[in-house]
């Protein structure tokens, strides 16, 4: 039952172009379990997404609810698309017309979506506004990741670059290592990798190397981070600032540091990058960052990694918030959000610290142990149907 989707929907949708012309976009979502609660997923707007995707990453999303131990079940979905090739106009078409082709699978009850790559608040409106003009009333829960004025929560665009940040934290206290001084390199400056070098820099770490697409910045006594997200909404390529000197893809993966954080795409840590990695510890903000022979690699040279299904459980943390706030109608102050996040975050990651040590096994086990354990014993109880 757990090794497979629930259900796994494809869907073709028409839109009409700025140029009068129709494009077929075609989206996914997959359903992998909702013993636990109603499905939970982000949706990704990127060239590379596919059913096989969105299947294992809903997968995840199971595994990452139940360790956060918050009332969802995992879906993941998204179209294939390249969002920048597409006008304002044409990502509100297709998000509309998306959304109502998932409209029979989706509600605050059932599958809740929420932001990932390439998507974000906007898109989540754009979903309400549709979702709830077809059901004929404000249906707050049906998505995460809205902006406040519509009902989102404050916290949660920042929520899972905190939680990770938190997550660092944690490790280093249990770890018995000072945060101050660590050296910390970040692949990818997107949502998550911008809010959580910001963050983990002013808990007292020193943020030394940061990279998107076309490369990055590299500054050993470390970067302004703030400045760095400055510079970031006027110009995509990061290479261009001049607090740092210009690196390569790799050479940030390889670079001289204490943490490497990939919060970019899956699969970016391959085998031939591993051999020559030097950080002790890598925490993976992204899903899925590192593949399978890559880690063989990492294991054997002692690298502590800390897995994605703990590193970036923030985002849903406060996605659950959210919803839980849409359903009551009473929206809290930030100083909540972020207090509870804290608490959650901490208490996994002891879980998984206290298990990993009980066990003797690596955390990304023991984090698989508690997760797909509480999903396990909930089929269990409820048994099956018919
Ligand atoms: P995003 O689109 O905001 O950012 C991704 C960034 O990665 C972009 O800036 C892009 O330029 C960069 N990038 C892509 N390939 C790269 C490469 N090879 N090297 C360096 N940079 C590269 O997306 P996001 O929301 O920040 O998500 C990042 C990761 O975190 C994804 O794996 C996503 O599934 C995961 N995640 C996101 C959330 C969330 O709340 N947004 C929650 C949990 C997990």
């Amino acid at each position: 039952m757990l090794a497979t989707s629930r259900r796994v929907l494809t869907v073709n949708c028409p839109v009409r172009m700025d140029d009068g012309s129709v494009q077929v976009f075609t989206g996914f979502r997959a359903q992998h379990n909702n013993v636990r609660g109603p499905f939970k997923g982000g949706l990704r707007y990127h060239p590379d997404v596919t059913a096989s995707e969105a299947s294992a990453l809903a997968m995840l999303m199971t595994w990452k609810c139940a360790l956060m131990n918050v009332p969802f079940g995992g879906a993941k979905g998204g179209v294939a698309c390249d969002p920048k090739a597409l006008s304002e106009g044409e990502l509100c078409r297709l998000t509309r017309r998306f959304t109502k082709e998932l409209a029979p699978v989706i509600g605050p009850d059932q599958d809740i979506p929420a932001p990932d790559v390439g998507t974000n608040a906007q898109v989540m409106a754009w979903i309400l506004d549709t979702y709830s003009t077809d059901v004929g009333k404000n249906a707050l829960g049906v998505v995460t990741g809205k902006p406040v004025s519509v009902g989102g929560s404050v916290g949660r665009e920042e929520a899972t670059g905190r939680g990770c940040a938190y997550v660092v934290c944690r490790a280093f206290e249990r770890l018995e290592r000072p945060l101050p001084g660590a050296r910390i390199a970040v692949q990818g400056f997107g949502n998550v990798g911008s809010w959580f070098a910001q963050l983990i820099s002013e808990f007292g770490a020193t943020v030394v190397a940061v990279s998107g697409t076309s490369g990055g910045v590299h500054n050993p006594g470390g970067l302004d981070i703030a400045a760095l997200r400055r510079y970031r909404e006027t110009s995509r390529d990061l290479t261009g600032f001049d607090g740092g000197d210009k690196i390569s893809n790799d050479e940030l993966l390889t670079c001289d540091c204490d943490v490497l954080v990939p919060a970019a795409l899956e699969g970016t840590i391959t085998p031939k990058i591993a051999g020559k990695i030097r950080a002790g510890m890598i925490v993976e903000a992204a899903n899925g960052p590192i593949v399978p022979e890559a880690e063989e690699v990492l294991d054997d040279a002692d690298v502590i990694i800390v897995p994605d299904i703990l590193a970036s459980g923030g985002g849903v943390v406060v996605s659950y918030f959210e919803w839980v706030q849409g359903i009551m109608s009473y929206f809290w102050k930030i100083e909540d959000v972020r207090d509870r996040l804290k608490e959650v975050m901490d208490r996994a990651f002891d879980d998984v610290f206290a298990l990993a040590k009980e066990k003797n096994v690596k955390l990304r086990s023991a984090s698989y142990m508690l997760g797909v354990g509480r999903v396990a014993e909930a089929c269990r109880l409820k048994g099956l149907f018919p």
